[in-house]
């Protein structure tokens, strides 16, 4: 049997699911001027999660992504690092845009587990942030 290590990529099933939870209740709380709603939801070290939606502002420059705001609910709730991140939104194709790979890469690393749902109850695409940015200076 293969020893399994302890690092965020065994994110365990019940994780994800509570994860798709939350993020798909913040989603459905989303300002949005443009099309897409999407939540996010993530998981700290400890294990507790924090969510977040995108809130967007008639200066477009101010727009809050849902993955800063569901890092930022994991910081001010006294958390400093997450294991996973989890994406939601009804768009085929998504990846969390560069500004909030910085914020991923900051809190959570390159081993920091990046998932993506596009449907309530979907598959969950998985990544690591290491291969979504595979070039990202650590
Ligand atoms: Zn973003």
């Amino acid at each position: 049997m293969e020893k399994q290590s302890l690092n965020s990529t065994n994110v365990e099933h019940q994780v994800w699911e509570k994860l798709s939870e939350e993020a798909w209740m913040s989603q459905s709380n989303a300002r949005v001027l443009g099309t897409t709603k999407v939540g996010a939801a993530v998981v700290s070290e400890e294990g507790r999660i924090f969510s977040g939606c995108n809130i967007e502002h008639k200066f477009r420059s101010h727009d809050i992504h849902a993955e800063v705001s569901a890092i930022s609910s994991l910081v001010s709730g006294g958390c400093k690092s997450l294991s996973a991140i989890l994406v939601v939104a009804e768009r085929q194709q998504f990846t969390p845009c560069g500004s909030c790979m910085d914020w991923i890469f900051e809190l959570g690393g390159p081993e920091c587990v990046v998932g993506y749902q596009n449907q309530k109850g979907g598959h969950v695409k998985k990544f690591l942030a290491r291969n979504l940015m595979p070039h990202y200076p650590i």
